[in-house]
């Protein structure tokens, strides 16, 4: 391997002005392309949005011969050739939807190097004939999209990432690029050994998103907090909204559609067809909210997604970051939404608790499941202890979450504590009986129900001391006891039962700090006005009309051409279009993401739709 020349410097930043209208690299992607077109083999992690793909591009255009890019991602490969090809690139793919005469061309073109890319799926690579055909063309580099679906403990995981190994076997001499966003060190560690790229340079990009301002809400009526978040914040903005189940899926998918609101549900359960319609709907059209489990959304690069709003507790924050990174690619204001409460730490307990595998499988769901309790519980800023999650500290507070906007209070818990405490040990010494938090809490409150009588309950030395405290209070107590590992589910019935640490707050040798909810938490009162607002938020009104005639110009134009709006332009772009409002062709090429090839074609028809606001 050789140290990259001023030349190919040069070159690599000519490409990326040229072709890709940017001014400038961001983060590390000079780095990884100098290191790329020198022919070095690197790891790249890089957060969603944090531009990996041109890590990639810029050496498959500098570099001699045809980069072959693995993807698992079949769905979104016409996507990604279309965006490339928008830009004048010559990209395509090989995969098992084309029929024959496509794949005839595109091997043919390959053969003959009038590729600058070439997208296939990992189980292509396992086939005799595709690396035949890789034999009789002139390969520049591999590049390992989403590498870790290399990983067997990730959730991704494709068994034919495993055998991409026989790259580096195959084509020694052929410099290989992983990327992923997945950011710890044991997946990364992984991901070098599985694909043999220990001799790999590693580029470990921030993960800090700072557009995305981070919430995590008490869930009260969960759909209802949506629909307003939707309403006051996003109104017309594209979106995701993330839930455990199918079924929950469809019903909050129905219940935005009855308010008014375009959603569209996406979930294994439905047939492939309906799904891949929903996706291509939800990439195509503007301002779309999809209801999703999910195994919606690796490799979405849809920029102009404006929030990802979560109706359950996500079972990692390695997860939880990923879904939430799909929000604001573009750089733009976006929100990352998470509604918790008490149901949602019982039900995942109980899955860990009653979940298939071993001691050790359970114990290392546990551990995922706390640090997302603890980022939930926080009351330190959200996006500094996210980082840390991920090795990054130095942050203090970053100005642009709940817990910086509007910082909560402690309070000393240890009595109410002692009180839910006693009752479950009560209950489980004195009667041998377990219950699930509403019933304790009803006995703490004095409640007559029809269980409390039935069994006798009020007779309880506990029974009604807890009515300093309102219902809603106590499951916060129950909650962060849970969260904390002070109080713990049992079986099946989601039942309270002690753990050790118990005894210490019981025996008075602990005390324990709880976070009062906020009444309200940070909405539109506090917010500044956003929504479809968002990107034009600080426009002045007649930037703003420019603005939207330039996003009917493109929603016009990209359903003529069947491809994504954001292929045509992105908002961030359309955005800076009607602020500067270039005159001439030599203007508004000095825009962000207008290159040579877009410019040609659209530059004047944009010009035109400034000239007249008709
Ligand atoms: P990732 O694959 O890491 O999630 P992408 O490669 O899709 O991210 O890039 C995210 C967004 O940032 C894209 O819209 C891309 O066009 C834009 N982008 C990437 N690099 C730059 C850059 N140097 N300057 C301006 N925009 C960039
Ligand atoms: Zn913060």
């Amino acid at each position: 391997m050789s140290s990259p020349t001023d030349l190919d410097t040069a070159d690599a930043l000519g490409v990326l002005r040229r072709v890709f209208g940017y001014d400038a690299f961001r983060g590390c992607q000079q780095e990884v392309v100098e290191h790329v077109v020198a022919g070095g083999d690197a790891l790249v992690l890089m957060p969603t949005g944090g531009g990996k793909s041109l890590c990639y591009q810029i050496p498959a255009l500098v570099r001699d011969g045809v980069a072959v890019v693995v993807s698992p991602l079949i769905a979104l490969m016409q996507d990604q050739v279309d965006a490339l090809t928008a830009v004048g690139v010559r990209a395509g793919f090989l995969n098992s939807t084309q029929d024959l005469d496509a794949r005839r061309q595109v091997e043919r073109a390959f053969v003959a190097g009038e590729l600058d890319l070439l997208y296939l799926a990992p189980e292509a690579l396992g086939t005799r004939a595709v690396p035949q055909l890789l034999d009789r063309g002139r390969i520049s580099l591999f590049a390992i999209d989403e590498a870790h679906c290399v990983s067997q403990w990730g959730h991704d995981f494709r068994p034919d990432y495993l055998a991409l190994s026989m790259l580096h076997e195959r084509w020694p001499a052929v410099p290989r690029i992983a990327l992923t966003a997945t950011a710890t060190s044991a997946t990364r560690a992984e991901i070098a050994t599985r694909l043999q790229l220990t001799g790999a340079r590693h580029f470990v990009a921030s993960f800090d998103r700072p557009n995305i301002q981070y919430r995590i809400v008490p869930k009260r009526e969960p759909r209802r907090q949506l629909l307003a978040l939707l309403r006051d914040e996003h109104p017309g903005d594209a979106g995701i909204v993330y839930c455990l189940s199918r079924a929950s899926v469809d019903k909050t998918a129905e219940f935005l559609v009855a308010n008014g609101i375009a959603a569209l549900p996406y979930h294994a359960g439905l047939d492939a067809a309906t799904r891949a319609a929903n996706q291509q709907r939800f990439l195509r059209e503007d301002g779309l909210v999809m209801v999703a489990t999910i195994a919606f959304g690796m490799g979405i690069d849809k920029p102009d997604v404006r929030f990802v709003a979560h109706l359950d507790l996500p079972k990692s924050v390695e997860g939880y970051y990923q879904e939430t990174g799909r929000a604001g690619r573009d750089g733009l204001p976006s929100t990352a939404w998470l509604a918790y409460g008490l149901q949602d730490v019982v039900q995942q307990r109980k899955m860990i608790e009653t979940s298939e595998g071993d001691l050790a499988h359970r114990r290392n769901l546990a551990t995922h499941l706390d640090a997302m309790l603890a980022l939930c519980e926080t009351i330190r800023c959200r996006r500094a202890q996210l980082l840390e999650y991920f090795g990054e500290t130095g942050t203090a507070t970053c100005g642009n979450c709940d817990t910086c906007l509007e910082p909560p209070e402690t309070w000393d818990g240890t009595v109410p504590a002692q009180k839910l405490l006693s009752t479950v040990y009560r209950l489980d010494r004195e009667r041998n009986q377990r219950f699930g938090a509403g019933h304790c809490v009803d006995i703490l409150l004095g409640k007559q129900t029809d269980k409390i009588s039935q069994y006798g309950h009020d007779s309880l030395s506990t029974f009604g001391i807890g009515g300093d405290l309102r219902e809603p209070e106590w499951r916060a107590v129950v909650r962060q006891l849970l969260a904390e590992g002070l109080l713990a589910v049992e079986g099946d019935y989601g039942t309270l039962a002690l753990t050790d640490a118990s005894a210490e707050v019981l025996g008075r040798r602990r005390t324990v700090t709880l976070r009062r909810e906020p009444e309200r938490s940070v909405s539109s009162r506090s917010a500044k006005p956003r929504g479809a607002a968002t990107v034009v938020a600080d426009l002045t009104p007649q930037a703003t009309g420019v603005f939207e005639r330039l996003r009917a110009w493109r929603a016009a134009t990209a359903k003529q051409q069947g491809v994504p709006a954001y292929v045509i332009f992105h908002d961030a772009t359309l955005r800076q279009i009607a602020t500067d409002a270039p005159g001439s062709l030599a203007e508004l090429s000095r825009v962000s993401g207008v290159g040579e090839n877009k410019l040609a074609k659209y530059g004047e028809q944009i010009l035109a739709v400034l000239a007249d606001p008709t």
